[in-house]
């Protein structure tokens, strides 16, 4: 099972949830993050950053931080 994708499975789901509860900062731009609708969670990586742009980011493998 990929669980680098989306959080599709009920446990993913959870662990998701938590990883944000834990870290509901941006680890890209340092912004909070509002809601966990808008949180893109990297279970595998334990990070956590903006959906849209900063998961962009992430994707394009920028160097991390604010
Ligand atoms: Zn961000």
């Amino acid at each position: 099972m990929d669980i680098s994708a989306r959080p599709q499975d009920p446990a993913i789901e959870e662990m998701a949830r938590s990883i944000y509860a834990m870290f509901p900062r941006c680890m890209r731009c340092g912004e909070p993050i509002a809601r966990y609708e808008d949180a893109d969670v990297r279970i595998l990586s334990n990070r956590v950053v903006h959906r849209g742009a900063c998961a962009s980011a992430e994707d394009a493998g920028a160097p991390p931080g604010p």
